[in-house]
């Protein structure tokens, strides 16, 4: 199997480059050509010599995901299955707002946590993504029809804001995630701030902690979804491991460290999480946070016996928070008419197509 070009580390492509006589320069050169000069072939890299295009051709290949399929909301929503070189799917989505392109990723195949109501999760967690895959997602959301080629060497602005909130859990699979956002950020990469990107996790004490420790600017978004850990381990089934305390310990050391205010995220289900009493519960769990509530109605996922809150549900989830003083926004739906939300689409694929071994079980209705 040729090997994508953005799997190689940069020493990897050096010394490959080295062995065929090349210059280090050239790595550079076919770097920018697929990441800032949507060259999906080698044969359109016209400043690198045809004898070394050819021999390229032979080992590696630009872009190791194909797109599987293309679907484009009315509201300008784009999702895109890419099939991996091994066959795996996944999904990514291109959100368009006024000024903003978002970039919505994923970082594994399937999910290992288990989230009751998430499509992602329901056939467990396969593998995590290299940092190539995780790249070309935002590669392939950037190159889209419709969007002008930017001259190679020139960075692109086009993806203005990345959240890794697609399938998987984000910082499970650490490592290649922060590898492929350093060149997200990088100047000679795509170019995004890192204040522009927001990593959604489930919520691992250790791993939060990790990620503080960076030192980057990235916004961090805790899934909370409960009040407390009775309901919390019922709905995140991994908070039997955590327990809501370490988390927020974690999270505040994030903050502490970072001065970047977190987002809780807090997906409401129909008479599960959505009453007064929890929005009353929730406030005094995050008194005396600088926090950010992101209240997500949810979004049916076909086949689970979970629903969306009435907008009176909603209204009164609301009201507690803002009274408290909380600084509140509701999630707004887009791309619904295209499984936008995660791991929808795939399931339907896989449901529909044998392509996946363990298909059987998916079929839970
Ligand atoms: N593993 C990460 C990223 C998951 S996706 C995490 O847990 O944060 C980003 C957000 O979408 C999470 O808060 C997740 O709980 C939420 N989500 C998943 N399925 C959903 C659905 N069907 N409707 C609404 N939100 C959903």
């Amino acid at each position: 199997m040729k090997r994508a070009l953005l799997d190689l580390t940069a020493a990897e492509l050096l010394a490959w480059l080295k062995a065929h006589g090349q210059p280090a320069m050239r790595a550079r050169q076919l770097r920018r050509w697929v990441i800032q000069g949507q060259a999906e072939s080698f044969e359109v890299m016209s400043d690198v010599p045809l004898a070394l295009r050819l021999a390229l051709a032979e080992k590696f290949v630009p872009l190791g995901t194909r797109v599987a399929r293309h679907l484009e909301a009315p509201d300008g929503t784009h999702k895109l299955l890419l099939r991996l070189a091994d066959g795996q799917l996944i999904e990514c989505v291109l959100i368009q707002e006024d000024d903003r392109r978002t970039a919505c990723i994923s970082t594994q195949v399937g999910c290992g946590m288990g989230c009751v109501f998430c499509a992602s999760g329901l056939n467990g967690v396969d593998r995590n993504l290299t940092t190539g895959e995780i790249l070309e997602q935002l590669i392939r959301l950037r190159n889209l029809p419709g969007t002008a080629p930017a001259p190679a060497g020139t960075p692109s602005t086009r993806l203005t804001h990345i959240v890794v909130m697609g399938m998987g859990e984000p910082l499970a699979n650490l490592e290649s995630l922060f590898e492929a956002l350093e060149v997200a950020t990088a100047k000679e990469g795509l170019g995004i701030g890192a204040r522009h990107i927001t990593i959604s996790t489930v919520g691992l004490p250790a791993k939060i902690r990790r990620l503080a420790d960076l030192g980057k600017q990235y916004h961090l978004a805790v899934s909370l979804h409960a009040p407390n850990d009775a309901l919390r381990n019922r709905i995140v089934p991994t908070n039997t491991k955590t327990g809501l305390a370490a988390i927020l310990e974690a999270a505040d050391y994030f903050f502490a460290k970072t001065g970047r205010q977190v987002t809780y995220e807090y997906v409401l289900l129909d008479n599960i999480n959505d009453s007064p009493a929890h929005a009353e519960e929730l406030a005094r769990l995050l008194r005396g946070r600088r926090a950010h509530v992101n209240v997500i109605p949810f979004n049916t996922v076909e086949g689970l016996p979970y629903n969306s809150p009435t907008p009176a549900a909603l209204a009164a989830f609301l009201e507690p928070l803002r009274r408290h003083g909380l600084s509140v926004k509701v999630r707004k739906r887009k791309g619904s008419t295209i499984d936008a939300a995660c791991g929808q689409l795939r399931r339907r694929e896989l449901s529909v197509v044998n392509i996946h071994p363990r298909q059987t079980q998916v079929n839970i209705h």
